[in-house]
């Protein structure tokens, strides 16, 4: 699996619950924001006054992570990114290498991005500063060694939050695996309301290369409020997400909402599955940030292995349930998922 967008660190803030409310800031829980003037301050604020972490993160690097882990096979994955020549950017690529994840980053001439991640009572809310990764460079992509991967990759990932910065570059690769009439998959993620709300044109540019689009329940909410069917069910956003139109008609495309513990939906031809969550008590959930990221790393890797859509789903509520017991997309590397 090639994946690509940007590359963050994340400064995890587990428990004690805040001292400093989430409205300060006009934040809200389960959201994840670019960071605006207004937010400015929270950085240094979280530093001085809680026991920051930081996690390897971006969202794309922790599905490639997963992806890599739950696959089993040395150098499945790899990833493309942007970061900035700086410690952070080092962090970056010795956690993706830890994880047997190779990576290709280019380096940007600004400080590798950052994303707040304010956890309270196990929900979180994310407050990404790009930096360094809204800068990646589509001539980095075009370069022979880029292209190389592309050409390699059966599986095509992109988070949705490349879109802010480089959806002509999702644009080719998805042109790339079009091109390959079925022998590839291009798969993306709405990522974020906002994304939904304001990238609108990007991410209906990108859509018709997706043969896969990865959600969950709050995305699919704000897909319907932009594109005018407001208050769809989740399902019913699967089903119009799924018929849009398509560049490739080598196959059709699969759209999967993941609803938190609820079950996860696969719309594919005009047909929707359900595959129910496993449950987790409360003492299994550490905090739930990344557990998307986590799903679509194991659905990707078993994809990748010839799973059926609903074994794929199956993995990534595996996935996702080991990294929701850990603070961050983290997991235990010698943990094995056997279907
Ligand atoms: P996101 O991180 O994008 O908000 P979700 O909350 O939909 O994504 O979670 C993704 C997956 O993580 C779910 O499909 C499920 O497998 C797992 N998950 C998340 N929250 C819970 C929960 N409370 N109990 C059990 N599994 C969960
Ligand atoms: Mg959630």
């Amino acid at each position: 699996m090639r994946g690509r967008s940007h590359a963050r660190t994340h400064a995890t803030v587990p428990r004690p619950p805040l001292r400093t409310t989430p409205r300060r800031y006009a934040l809200k829980l389960n959201n994840a924001i670019l960071a605006a003037p207004e937010h400015v301050p929270l950085y240094a604020e979280l530093v001085d006054k809680f026991p920051v972490e930081y996690i390897a993160g971006g969202a794309t690097q922790n599905t490639v992570r997963v992806a890599q882990w739950m696959s089993g096979t040395p150098g499945f994955a790899a990833y493309i990114g942007s970061i900035g020549a700086d410690a952070f950017g080092a962090q970056l690529k010795a956690a993706a290498e830890r994880d047997g994840v190779t990576t290709y980053y280019y380096t940007a001439d600004a400080p590798t991005g950052t994303c707040a991640v304010l956890v309270h009572e196990k929900e979180r809310s994310l407050v990404a500063n790009l930096a360094a990764a809204e800068k990646y460079a589509k001539s980095h992509y075009d370069s022979q060694p880029i292209q190389a991967v592309v050409d390699g990759a059966r599986v095509v990932y992109s988070a949705g939050f490349f879109l802010t910065h480089a959806s002509e570059t999702m644009v080719a690769m998805g042109k790339a695996v079009a091109a390959a009439r079925g022998a590839k998959v291009y798969a993306m993620n709405l990522s974020a309301p906002f994304l939904c709300a304001f990238f609108k044109e990007q991410m209906h540019a990108v859509l018709p290369y997706a043969d896969f689009v990865f959600g969950n329940e709050s995305e699919a909410a704000a897909f319907a409020e932009a594109n005018g069917f407001a208050g769809a069910s989740v399902a019913d956003v699967a089903l119009r997400i799924a018929a849009l139109p398509k560049a490739s008609g080598a196959r059709a495309r699969a759209v999967v909402i993941t609803q938190g513990a609820d079950a996860t939906v696969i719309a594919v031809d005009g047909a929707v599955t359900t595959v129910a969550v496993p449950p987790l008590t409360s003492a299994q959930i550490v905090d739930t940030n990344g557990a998307g990221d986590a799903f679509v790393g194991g659905f990707l890797a078993f994809f990748a292995k010839g799973a059926t859509l609903v074994e794929c789903a199956k993995a990534g509520h595996w996935s996702a349930a080991h990294v929701l017991g850990q603070s961050g997309c983290k997991f235990d590397s010698a943990a094995k998922y056997t279907a």
